[in-house]
This record gives C-alpha cells, structure tokens and sequence, in this order.
C-alpha cells in the first residue's frame, strides 16, 4: 500500500457529469482531482446519442467545454403522439422563447469535448484507475483504488460518486432500489426521404416507445423493445424496417432510404433512498439511472452538476469541513430529480399497457397538455431547464 494521499475533492467517474463537475468546481478554484478507469483519449465504442437540453448545451460551454453549433444537430420542435389514438403535444422552442430546445450529439464526441476542456483548463486526471471500493467516516472518505498494477488508498474531504453506480451499494444509509424493465433500447441512425426539419418525434406505440432524434440529416432512432424482438429487428433489412416503421409512424417520414448499423443498451432504472453518505455524495448516473424514454438522463446529471458546484464551489477551505454541505445539496437536489424519474418511469409503464383501460384517459390528457397554452409552456420549460422547487425547499 501507498501512504494516503488527501484532497478536498475527488471525483470518480469521468463520464460527462464527473468531468463538468470537475470543470465547474476548478472555475471556482477548488482542488478536484479524477479519477477514470479508462485510458485518456481511448477508443469509445458506444453508439449512444444524447439529446441535451437548451440548458445542458449552455452549462457544458459555460464551464469551457468547446461545443460550436457545427457539433451539433438542433432540436426546434418535439412531436409526441401516441400510435392508433387521439392527442398529441407539440412544443417548440419559438413557445418558450429559445432558439431551440436541445440537439443532439453523439455520447464519445461529447467525452472527446470535455476531455478537450479538462487538459485546457489543467484539470488533474488519474487515468487508467479503477476504484474498488469506497468508505466515509464524518470527516474524511476514501477511495481504493487499482492503479499501475497496485492498490492505492487516496482519501478527500469529499469524495464524488460519478462512475455510474456500483459504488454506493453498500455505504451506510444508503439503499439502492432497483427495477429492471426487461427491455432493450435498439439504437440505429435513419436516413427519410424527407429529412428531419429539427424536429423530434416521441411515439408511444402498441410496442413500446419509440424516439426518433434529429441527427445531422438524418435520425438517430432510440425504440424500446424486448431481447427478442430486438434480436428481429436487427436483421430487419431496409425494406423490412421501411414497411415496420410506417406502420407505427405512417408516412409522415416518407420513405426510409438507408440505415446504418444497430445497437442495444439495456434498460434499467435505478435510484437511491438518499444521494449522500457521510462525505461521499452520488451525482449523474450514479444517483439515478432511467429509462431513455425522455432523455432526461444526462441532463439531470448535468443539474446535479450544476448544483453540486454552485453549493461548494464558492467555500473556503474551512467551511468546506462542514458536514451539513452533503444535506443541504441533496435537499435542493431531490425535487428535480424525484419528478423527472418518476415521470419517465410512469410514463413507460402507462403507456406500456396499450389496450388497457387507461388508454382514452392518456389521450385525453395529451389532448389536454397540447392544447392548453399555459400547462404546455410550463411543461416544456421544465424539460428544458428542470423541475424548480417550491422557494421554502
Ligand atoms: C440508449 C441511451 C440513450 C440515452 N439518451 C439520452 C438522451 O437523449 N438524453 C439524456 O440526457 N440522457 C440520455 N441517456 C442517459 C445518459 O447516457 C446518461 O445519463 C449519462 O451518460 C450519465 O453520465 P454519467 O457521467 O453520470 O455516467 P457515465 O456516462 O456512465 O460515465 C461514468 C464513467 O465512470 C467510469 N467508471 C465506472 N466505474 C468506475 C470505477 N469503478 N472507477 C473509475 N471509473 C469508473 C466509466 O468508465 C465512465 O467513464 C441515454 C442512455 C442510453 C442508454
């Protein structure tokens, strides 16, 4: 073993949240450093694409992440609807007053960006590190970790829980509930005949729900379905995908011209009683991790992020040992947090009983939301920026 090694912050995980994190709290000249089991600059193979909010996209500039409007894929209006039923929403960002309400990017080129900002700003990362385990007293934690063929014990004032979710499992007072949706989400990007005119579409379908993302001319598709139906539709050829499509969406798209390569990602939804023990607190995926219906995700993780930095960005070296910080982060925190996982979750299992009796209510209630201007421009402000809590919370 090494002797200990002591920083006010450690973070762990430099996935998109971790490394904002890091950003945000060196701008405000605090020592943070990272600590990532992948090699720097390594060779990503994850086809994921993110839809970040109007917000996220400002947050991730602002803390020096390099995104020019070339980088991404605008989002002016999202269409959702539900296949074989009345109702409908549609927002847009002229509603709401913003000159769009997301874009997309893919998920490595994002990681490539921040990278990008964490060397510029000289931001310490520990690459190639794997953290095995971590401990909290009320005045320290700790994180061991696999580095260069050794174990190693680094310990911080705070210690940040970015990596997605397995280390929190076992710290005291935290229980982690679990619900596996049996689902997959099958991801592909989509050339139509009739382009994406920055328009997103989220359809509810007798299947599962289904996203289709504006990305550069084309689409990125995001559609739930079980393994095996998954395992179907990735030998579907275009003809085949063409006619299945237009069966859920009809022939809005026009014809599906090309398709690129499929991939799955499991669904799963995860969620702590609380995102704080002693002095490690959990942010982005590792405080919560949803299904991708609403592509909220991330941009909760990036709010978390915001949040985590606003409440100790600004504290001196003194009150930085105040123990109450991890409370009081996690107070503000849980409003936004518990009503975003709680929609996207009822969201999938309402709309996932297609015959049920719900469904004249759930066709209503879009009808409702699409039509009346006030609740509409509410809703589609707290996708865009998040759930605000009442001024006493
Ligand atoms: C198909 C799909 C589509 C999605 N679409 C959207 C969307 O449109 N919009 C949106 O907002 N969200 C979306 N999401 C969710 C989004 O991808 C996540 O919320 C986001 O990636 C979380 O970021 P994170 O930094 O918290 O964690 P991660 O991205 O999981 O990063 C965690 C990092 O920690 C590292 N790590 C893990 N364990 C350790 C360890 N023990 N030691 C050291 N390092 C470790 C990992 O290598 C990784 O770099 C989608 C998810 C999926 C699956």
């Amino acid at each position: 073993m090494q002797p200990l090694s002591h920083y006010p912050f450690i973070i762990i995980g430099a996935g998109p949240v971790g490394m904002l994190t890091a950003l945000l709290l060196k701008q405000q000249n605090q020592s943070v450093l990272l600590l990532e089991a992948r090699a720097a600059d390594s060779n990503l193979n994850d086809q994921r694409t993110l839809a970040l909010s109007y917000h996220s996209i400002q947050t991730f500039r602002q803390a020096g992440v390099y995104l020019p409007d070339e980088m991404l894929t605008f989002i002016r209006q999202v269409h959702v609807s539900r296949q074989h039923h009345f109702g409908r929403v549609l927002m847009s960002a002229q509603d709401i007053g913003l000159p769009y309400l997301g874009a997309t990017i893919d998920y490595v080129r994002l990681l490539q960006a921040c990278e990008k900002a964490l060397q510029k700003n000289n931001v310490p990362v520990q690459w190639q590190t794997t953290v095995e385990q971590v401990q909290s007293t009320t005045h320290w934690a700790s994180a061991q970790c696999f580095y260069q063929q050794r174990r190693h014990n680094l310990t911080a004032q705070w210690l940040i829980l970015a990596e997605g979710g397995e280390l929190a499992a076992g710290l005291p007072n935290i229980k982690v509930h679990t619900h596996d949706y049996r689902q997959l989400a099958l991801v592909n990007t989509l050339k139509f005949e009739a382009g994406n005119h920055a328009i997103a579409y989220e359809r509810f379908t007798e299947n599962g729900p289904l996203a289709l993302l504006p990305y550069r001319n084309d689409f990125r598709l995001v559609w739930t379905c079980t393994h095996e139906e998954a395992l179907q539709r990735e030998l579907w050829n275009v003809a085949e995908f063409n006619q299945q499509l237009q069966s859920v969406m009809g022939d809005r798209l026009g014809h599906l011209e090309q398709m690129g390569k499929p991939a799955t990602f499991p669904l799963k939804l995860r969620q702590l009683n609380q995102v704080y023990s002693q002095r490690v607190i959990c942010i982005g995926n590792a405080a919560q991790t949803m299904h991708p219906v609403a592509a909220q995700g991330l941009n909760l993780g990036v709010r978390d992020a915001e949040m985590l930095s606003a409440t100790f960005g600004k504290t001196d070296k003194i009150s930085l040992n105040d123990s109450s910080l991890a409370g009081k982060y996690a107070r503000i925190r849980a409003y936004d947090a518990r009503a975003v996982v709680g929609f996207t979750h009822i969201l999938v299992q309402l709309f996932d009983h297609a015959h049920s009796g719900l469904a004249y209510g759930q066709s209503m209630g879009m009808s409702i939301l699409g039509s009346v201007p006030v609740l509409k421009h509410k809703f589609t402000r707290q996708l865009v920026f998040g759930v605000t809590p009442h001024p006493d919370i």
